[in-house]
This record gives structure tokens, C-alpha cells and sequence, in this order.
């Protein structure tokens, strides 16, 4: 999804998502094609605005007890494309605005590679934790039983844990 910053004549130009393998399949389950738009304005002669939205639902293992969790991301993101300077080496190099939601890339050439501001988002996007519910019981630690299902004798035996302290409590 490249666009050079020839192609954007005109107030703005608007082109839908498609995945054209910038998607990272590898690392990322998508349960549904990635679904937006980007929208690029060109401001003066080396610079281009790159705003857009997309969707996508992903699935990953809950940290705790391994069962599938999808989720919604819902993606906005503004970039700031410039050209020359602050490249190093001809690659470009992503630097913080001062806006928490905005980021200024500068490219080496005048041809913006979508692909990798959408993988870039999406990464950023993914939770750091993925937990099927606040309150999932995980696996046992001993026998892999899934706790949100059933109990295992694992428990019951006391490992010295909350609960088997709490288990004397009440039995005396
Ligand atoms: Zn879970
Ligand atoms: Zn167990």
C-alpha cells in the first residue's frame, strides 16, 4: 500500500485499507479482514498528513487460562509525514511529537508506505493483557485443570495457599 506523494492531488486523497500482506499474520490471529480508510493531505511540497480509522477483530490465548479471546480494535491514527531530514541511513525513523496521538515520520523519499503505519497501529493497538474475564481462574498450576470449568484435587490438598488458609480458618 504505497502511495507517492505525486498520487495525492486534489484536497485529499482517500483510499480504502486493503491487505496487501502488511498485516502481521505471523504474530496476529484476524478473525476478519481489516476494515478503514486513510486519508492523505499533502501540505506543501514535502509534507503529508496521513490520518485514518480501521477495524479489525483479533484473537489471542488468555494469559491465564489459554482460551481463544477475540477482540475489537478500533484503530484511529494521525501521522505526520516529512520528508529528508532526521533520516539515518536512508530509513526512515519515527520520532514522538509532542501530542501523545500524533507521530511525525520522515521518509527518505516521497512514498509513503502505508503498510507500515497500519502494522505499526496495530501492534500498538493489541492489549498488553489478554484475559477472557477480569475474574478467569486459570489453569492449576499442578494438573492444568481449567479452574473456570471445574476443581481439581489440587486445591482441596492445600498448597499452602490463601485458600487452604482460609479453609482451616473455617474448620476449627
Ligand atoms: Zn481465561
Ligand atoms: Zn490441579
Amino acid at each position: 500500500m504505497k502511495v507517492a506523494f505525486h498520487q495525492i492531488v486534489g484536497d485529499e486523497y482517500v483510499r480504502r485499507i486493503s491487505d496487501d500482506g502488511w498485516f502481521p499474520g505471523d504474530e496476529v490471529t484476524a478473525l476478519t479482514p481489516v476494515d478503514g480508510l486513510v486519508s492523505l493531505r499533502r501540505i506543501g511540497s514535502d509534507r503529508v498528513d496521513v490520518t485514518g480509522r480501521m477495524t479489525v477483530i483479533v484473537t489471542a490465548a488468555c494469559d491465564r487460562c489459554c482460551r481463544p479471546v477475540s477482540s475489537e480494535l478500533m484503530i484511529e491514527l494521525t501521522y505526520h509525514c516529512r520528508l529528508g531530514r532526521e533520516s539515518v541511513d536512508g530509513v526512515a525513523t519515527v520520532a514522538e511529537c509532542r501530542e501523545e496521538d500524533c507521530q511525525t515520520l520522515f521518509l527518505p523519499e516521497p512514498i509513503i508506505d502505508l503498510g507500515i503505519l497500519l502494522r505499526e497501529q496495530i501492534y500498538l493497538a493489541l492489549p498488553a493483557r489478554v484475559l477472557c474475564c477480569s475474574d478467569c481462574r486459570g489453569l492449576c498450576q499442578q494438573c492444568g485443570t481449567d479452574l473456570n470449568d471445574t476443581r481439581c484435587s489440587c486445591l482441596q490438598d492445600g498448597d499452602g495457599g490463601p485458600f487452604s488458609v482460609l479453609r482451616q480458618v473455617k474448620g476449627k
